[in-house]
């Protein structure tokens, strides 16, 4: 299977990324394999430190004010990582590549979260990235659903949340 930059695959793998950064270059391969991603040539620590600098860029992004913030900031991204798409078929049938062929790890990620994240964007909806609403969690989450009405990153912080406001129309004396 391959990250499927059109479909939700790559901003889920940021996210996660985002939420939990990997500490070594180890995990970070252990992450991307479980992910989907194939890896070509063995991950460095140079790629976890490529790695973390875009996911840092990425969280700018999601917590950009303004689609127009959103998009210079983006745009930033996909001009620090711009190559020619290319079509390959390295692994499992033609797809295309949005990076030079036999990158390091930590540019092929910077190039695929890049573009996934606009394509996100620009398909999904300008808003569709985001943090969670319930008080004191902060987890990134991509909205890929069909409503865009996501606010939380998990059903567990929806229904605390939803206790949460309960009570407290409860403790409030209606007038
Ligand atoms: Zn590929
Ligand atoms: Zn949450």
């Amino acid at each position: 299977m391959h990250l499927n930059p059109y479909g939700a695959d790559v901003v889920n793998f940021a996210a996660d990324l985002a939420n939990r950064p990997p500490t070594s270059a180890d995990e970070l391969a252990d992450r991307c394999r479980t992910a989907g991603l194939v890896l070509e040539r063995p991950v460095e620590p140079s790629d976890l430190d490529l790695t973390l600098a875009v996911i840092d860029a990425w969280t700018n992004v999601v917590d950009a004010t303004g689609e127009r913030e959103k998009a210079k900031l983006v745009n930033e991204m996909l001009a620090r990582s711009a190559a020619y798409p290319r079509l390959t078929d390295h692994a499992h049938g033609w797809h295309l590549h949005y990076r030079d062929d036999l990158q390091p790890l930590g540019a092929v990620l910077f190039a695929l979260i890049s573009v996934g994240t606009a394509m996100h964007l620009v398909s999904r909806g300008m808003d569709r990235l985001g943090r969670c609403a319930a008080a004191g969690c902060e987890t990134i989450f991509a909205d890929t659903s069909r409503t865009a009405r996501q606010r939380y990153c998990s059903h567990p912080c929806a229904n605390r949340d939803a206790v949460r406001r309960h009570r407290a129309r409860q403790s409030t004396p209606s007038t």
